[in-house]
């Protein structure tokens, strides 16, 4: 393909995009197919010549688009957003044509330069704390995902808490990591990974009302594994839980995490975009005692997975834990010491140019622009949560601080299970589930940016009646 064909064929591609985008409403939120229906419609194999762009796109429409979940569907209300908008994807776009790999800042100055500034922009934007800037002794990285970031900030807790032994010799000792209950399961993943084993992890209880993590059972954890002789390692504090959007309160964790010299990493994948909003940042309180913090820009802030923005407090610490430097990667830059090199902010080596998605969507919305955007998602969680407080036969499950609302028929498990399933059978909205106390939660996440209080609206409408005919059919 030279030049101007790929002008022609971007063009009709773009011009997809634009149509789908301008289509989704119509569409149904989920796919009406059974399993194996895409693949069935797929050739066993390539093509033996060459096919024209605009071939790939018919069956894009005919084979590939009626077999999605549609994400950005105004009536997708499932796990937490993911984000994206025109902006991300001409930054992506651009990041694809470049195709720079930006492992060391000699194979991509630009790319790790814009990086550490829209860290820096982004940490300003949340009001994070200073020390995160690069600036200082700390700074900001673009990781794949909140996942690979928990593994990251294991990694680099593992190698503080061994004095620098785990490097060396492994994982030595019976080192420790604990979370709330209401951890995301990255966490589990991570200490796995890291060789904590699955045991590795403790649970910490929560409060039964705001499913925040007690800091009281988490001192007594962090006591009792040490009088074991066992050596507390992180603790991964959320703001936001993946099933309720629960914060942790990080003044009282953060202090017992530096009374006993514990990593303290915030984990605020979904929620840390609220922070953009200063009546939001309540829910950061505390921040100040992190480590490490990250959030996913990917999920609620309009920039396409893959983007989850870490940051480090000391950011040598970090780099002494995961660096090595074969040969072949040696170079005048590196050895001046005056660079970043990012390959060893991480796990893999190679890395995208995903800093350009971001500064594509900083630059067209702006400051105002990203914050109309969370306070949008906020009020309509909002006026869903009041229409579900006033129907008696619906209960809210727990609060609703961001987007996200959680709640369930009174009635009980069954009959909130069968609600979920017969909404979603419309294809109109999606919503997902989670338990709460032990019973069955829905859960309903605002975040697309197609999404307007008329969609609320059919979502409730939607809700309302089929509680209607539900509870009717279970009244003998
Ligand atoms: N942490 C929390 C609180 C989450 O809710 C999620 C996903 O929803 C994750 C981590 C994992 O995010 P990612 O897909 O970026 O790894």
């Amino acid at each position: 393909m030279d030049p101007e064909e790929f002008r022609r064929a971007g063009h009709a591609v773009v011009d997809w995009i634009a149509d789908y985008w301008s289509t989704l409403d119509a569409r149904p939120v989920t796919s009406q197919d059974p399993p194996g229906t895409v693949a069935a419609a797929l050739p066993a194999g390539p093509p033996t010549d060459g096919e024209p762009v605009e071939a790939v796109l018919a069956d894009l429409d005919t084979v590939i688009a009626p077999g999605l979940t549609h994400w950005q569907h105004p009536g997708f209300f499932g796990y937490f957003p993911a984000n994206t908008s025109g902006p991300s994807v001409l930054g992506d776009l651009v990041s694809a044509g470049l195709g720079v790999q930006g492992m060391l800042w000699a194979t991509g100055p630009a790319c790790t330069e814009l990086e550490t500034r829209m860290l820096d922009w982004l940490a300003g934007l949340l009001g994070l704390p200073e020390r995160f800037h690069s600036s200082g002794r700390g700074g900001g990285v673009i990781q794949d995902s909140a996942s690979s970031a928990t593994l990251v900030a294991t990694l680099a807790a593992l190698h503080r808490a061994s004095g620098g032994r785990w490097r060396d010799v492994g994982v030595d000792r019976r080192y420790r990591a604990y979370t709330s209950t209401q951890g995301h399961s990255s966490i589990e993943k991570a200490a796995r990974i890291a060789g904590l084993g699955d045991d590795g992890v403790r649970p910490i209880e929560v409060d039964p009302e705001t499913l925040a993590l007690r800091p009281a059972a988490l001192r007594a954890a962090i006591e009792a594994d040490l009088a074991a002789g066992e050596v507390p390692t992180i603790v991964v504090a959320t703001i936001g839980t993946t099933s309720t959007a629960a914060v942790d309160p990080l003044p009282e964790i953060g202090a017992i995490c530096a009374e006993y010299g514990v990593w303290l990493h915030v984990d605020a994948a979904y929620a840390g975009a609220a922070a953009v909003c200063p009546e939001l940042r309540w829910s950061h309180a505390g921040v100040e005692y992190a480590d490490s913090y990250c959030f996913d820009p990917h999920k609620w802030l309009l920039t396409g997975f893959d983007c989850d923005a870490f940051w480090v407090a000391d950011a040598a610490e970090l780099v002494e834990a995961l660096t090595v430097l074969p040969e072949y990667l040696r170079n005048a830059a590196t050895e001046s010491g005056a660079v970043i090199d990012y390959r060893d902010w991480q796990v893999p080596l190679g890395r995208r140019f995903r800093a350009l998605k971001l500064w594509f969507v900083l630059r067209w919305y702006g400051v105002e622009g990203l914050r109309a955007h969370i306070r949008s998602g906020v009020a309509l969680a909002a006026q869903l949560a009041n229409r579900i407080r006033a129907d008696d036969r619906f209960e809210m499950a727990a609060p609703h601080p961001f987007s996200l609302v959680c709640f369930r028929l009174r009635a009980g498990d069954e009959p909130s299970a069968a609600l979920l399933a017969r909404v979603n059978a419309t294809g109109r909205v999606y919503l997902t589930h989670t338990r709460v106390g032990g019973r069955y939660t829905l859960r309903l996440a605002v975040g697309s940016p197609q999404t307007r209080a008329e969609h609320i609206d059919g979502a409730w409408e939607l809700l309302r009646t089929t509680a209607d005919s539900l509870l009717a059919e279970e009244t003998p």
